[in-house]
């Protein structure tokens, strides 16, 4: 399997904050040519056995697949990780770890969008939310959408869910090497997702790379859905560099607010080694 394989190895479902079920998840990835996929939802392994049932039932491969949330240099970081068992006791428990202090960090975000005249947020998030343990900012931004406050989920987040914005609640999420720890002791690999999302600088972006990979991360996204094409150019380049290899995925939420449908990416540059081709023995 080389670089020119349609592999989508990041999206949502309602098991974390994408709006469709992984079946029908599944079955779209399927009709847009995907014939490797992975489910990746936030600090959740709870839709993994759907989401194998539901890509075979489609003829496509599947890897195991989740975005660990990580608090690294007072930022939050994501984490992807692929192939691995999904009812590993320790991943399971860290995630379940992760997960907890949403729903209090949810009524502070609420608390916060009152004190600037938005009433009810929480409730109007919970809505929204398909799994009572992974109430987000995603699930506030479709209220504030619905609401008629913001026009769309790009705008809230400008506007109200962003540092030092009204609806904004830091929030202490795992640490870099718990998260590749609970991966590859699951037998996975570790991979950095959008690394052009984070606004580091060189030195922190170094940092994180560094520290990533002593902990056993092997893996970076260069080909995603939050990648402009200079920036998927760029980090093609630093997987080079690290000698990381590289992942392609959507990063795929819902058909009305992402801009990059599942499948639908550019090819990975051929000169890079391919998450898949090291995770060959996990395809399942
Ligand atoms: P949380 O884990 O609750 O902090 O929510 C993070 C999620 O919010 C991400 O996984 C994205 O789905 C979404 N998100 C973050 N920033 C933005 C943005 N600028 N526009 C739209 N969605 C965003
Ligand atoms: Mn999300
Ligand atoms: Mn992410
Ligand atoms: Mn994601």
């Amino acid at each position: 399997m080389n670089a020119l394989l349609n592999a989508d190895l990041h999206c949502h479902s309602v098991v974390s904050d994408g709006t469709l079920t992984p079946e029908a998840l599944a079955e779209r990835a399927r009709a847009n040519g995907v014939e490797l996929w992975a489910l990746t939802d936030h600090d959740e392994v709870g839709g993994q056995h759907r989401a194998r049932a539901a890509a075979h039932a489609q003829g496509m491969k599947y890897l195991t697949g989740t975005e660990i949330s990580v608090t690294f240099a007072g930022q939050t970081v994501h984490i992807v990780g692929l192939g691995f068992d999904p009812d590993n006791t320790a991943l399971v428990e860290g995630l379940r770890r992760t997960r907890g202090g949403r729903g209090e960090r949810a009524q502070e975000m609420s608390e916060g969008l009152a004190k600037v005249g938005i009433r009810g947020a929480y409730e109007g998030a919970l809505k929204y939310v398909g799994n009572p343990e992974l109430i987000s900012r995603t699930h506030f931004a479709r209220f504030l959408v619905e609401t008629g406050v913001c026009k769309d989920t790009p705008e809230v987040f400008r506007k109200y869910l962003t540092e030092g914005k009204p609806g904004f609640v830091p929030h202490r999420w795992a640490r870099l090497q718990d998260a590749v720890q609970w991966i590859t002791g699951a037998g996975g690999m570790a991979v950095i997702a959008h690394p052009a999302r984070y606004g580091f600088t060189p030195n922190e972006e170094y940092a994180l790379i560094t520290e990533f990979m002593a902990h056993g991360g092997r893996g970076i996204e260069v080909v995603t859905g939050s990648h402009s094409a200079q920036e998927a150019q760029r980090y093609a380049q630093t997987a080079l560099e690290f000698g990381l290899a590289a992942s392609r995925g959507s990063d795929f939420h819902s058909p009305d607010e992402s801009h990059t449908d599942l499948g639908t990416l550019p090819w990975l540059p051929g000169q890079l080694t391919p998450v898949w081709e090291l995770l060959a023995d996990r395809i399942q």
